[in-house]
């Protein structure tokens, strides 16, 4: 099934009944030549791309719960490429030129909005960081402006420029950045690799994985073994979880990160702001809900709900920078499980286990590296080399401390990045 405005078109006039299920449920086989472990957007995004660049379709998605029930349903959506270290920079560029052809390529809309992203500057420390990250960003080949305070004033005229605690000096304008709608991601992938011949197997656990002799052999899943000539990991907050089940001990801290949405307002917000003095962010949905969020619970946890005194902070925070936000009433609010990583950077590899590789690390920025994440993951499966925008993403830097991309200067605390 395509979509198209016509097929739209003609289903608004006849009840909307020719619209069929997006992608086979079919019985897990007993053996394929790639397992991936996780139907969250980037183990989707993996099997899309094995499918359609390597011709492999002979490979199947194994999901615990329902496809896009993990962090890809449940962040607040902001994709940009403002990455500022080597090895970041060039991957996320990477990403940003795949989001961009992405409705075209999966023929279907992923509401990708490029609606501009400003990060705030309160200081002139923060004016000159952000000045050499946008020179970087426009080396590698990305947008980025500086803007004075008039500049930002002019945009986003309803923010707080008088508070003197933390004045708003300027900001830095990724036009490029935006939104997308993150659970359209998922099932959009979702669609495309079921057409292309992947099996999606959901409410099917991985419990075991089958090393032999220092080889993968397959998985145990709650719904029987599954063989396999190569695994991937793309468990995100569960990622060490599902490590240790082959005796592996990834350098991750899982860490909850919590989002909140108003009630529907008229549009008001039409860009994604970043408020550097309190690590707050916020855009507004398409459905009129402002979305926001900020730090991580600072302690390590596997549960997807977060506690009072963050939600506290990120309100306050709101309240400082924007306080007319005051007005709206918080629908709801939710949280994930974030796979921290000691430098803030992600992690993609071969193990020590042949067959066996490992997707993980990304913080709480994962969502923007889905389409990189896919398609240079496809390549490390299909190829066994690294994409060159992953060299520096291998498991060693943790061992040899050479190759740490610290974007945030914060050192190995994870929780802190
Ligand atoms: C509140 C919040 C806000 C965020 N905001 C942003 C943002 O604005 N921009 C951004 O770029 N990123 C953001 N992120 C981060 C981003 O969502 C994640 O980094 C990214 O989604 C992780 O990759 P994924 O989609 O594959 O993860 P997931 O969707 O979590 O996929 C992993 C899947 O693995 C499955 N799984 C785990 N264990 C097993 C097992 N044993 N067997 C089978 N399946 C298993 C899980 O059920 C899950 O579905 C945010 C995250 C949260 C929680």
């Amino acid at each position: 099934m395509r979509f198209s405005g016509l097929k739209v078109f003609k289903e608004g006039l006849t009840g909307n009944k020719g619209w069929g299920p997006h992608w086979r449920s079919p019985e897990p086989k007993a053996e394929y030549d790639v397992v991936l472990i996780g139907g969250g957007g980037h183990g989707l995004a993996t099997a899309h791309y094995l499918a359609k660049v390597h011709g492999l379709s002979n490979v199947a998605v194994l999901e615990k719960g329902y496809l896009g029930g993990g962090n890809v349903g449940r962040n607040t959506t902001i994709v940009r490429a403002n990455y500022m270290l080597p090895g970041n920079s060039e991957f996320y560029s990477h990403s940003l030129k795949l989001w961009e052809g992405l409705e075209e390529d999966l023929n279907y809309n992923v509401m990708h909005s490029q609606r501009g992203i400003i990060n705030l500057v309160h200081s002139d420390g923060q004016r000159d960081a952000f000045a050499r990250r946008g020179n970087m960003m426009i080396g590698q080949g990305d947008d980025a402006i500086l803007l004075d305070t008039a500049g930002v004033r002019k945009i986003l005229p309803y923010l707080d420029f008088d508070q003197t605690r933390f004045p708003i000096y300027g900001g830095l304008y990724h036009k490029r950045g935006g939104t997308a709608r993150h659970d359209a991601v998922a099932w959009g992938y979702a669609r495309s690799a079921s057409d292309r011949g992947v099996d999606l197997i959901q409410q099917c656990e991985v419990t075991g994985i089958d090393v032999v002799n220092g080889v993968v052999k397959g998985v145990q899943t709650s719904r029987g073994p599954i063989r396999a000539k190569k695994v991937g990991m793309v468990a995100a907050g569960r990622s060490s979880q599902v490590a240790a089940m082959a005796g592996l001990r990834l350098p991750i801290e899982s860490h909850v990160l919590q989002a909140f949405v108003t009630e529907g307002l008229k549009p008001c917000i039409d860009h994604v702001i970043t408020y550097g003095m309190g690590h707050f962010y916020i855009s507004q949905s398409d459905k009129g809900g402002l979305v926001f969020g900020g730090d991580l619970d600072m302690y390590s946890s596997y549960a997807a709900r977060g506690n009072l005194p963050l939600a506290e902070h990120v309100v306050e925070a709101a309240m400082t920078l924007m306080p007319v936000i005051g007005k709206a009433k918080m629908l709801r609010s939710w949280g994930g499980i974030m796979d921290m990583s000691p430098d803030g950077s992600f992690i993609m590899d071969r193990t020590d286990i042949e067959g066996l590789f490992v997707n993980a690390g990304w913080c709480y920025g994962g969502f923007k590296a889905t389409p990189a994440s896919g398609h240079t993951f496809a390549h490390l499966l299909a190829t066994g080399t690294p994409h060159p925008t992953t060299i520096r993403h291998r498991l060693d830097r943790f061992r040899t401390g050479f190759g740490i991309m610290d974007e945030e200067s914060t050192g190995a605390q994870h929780n802190l990045h």
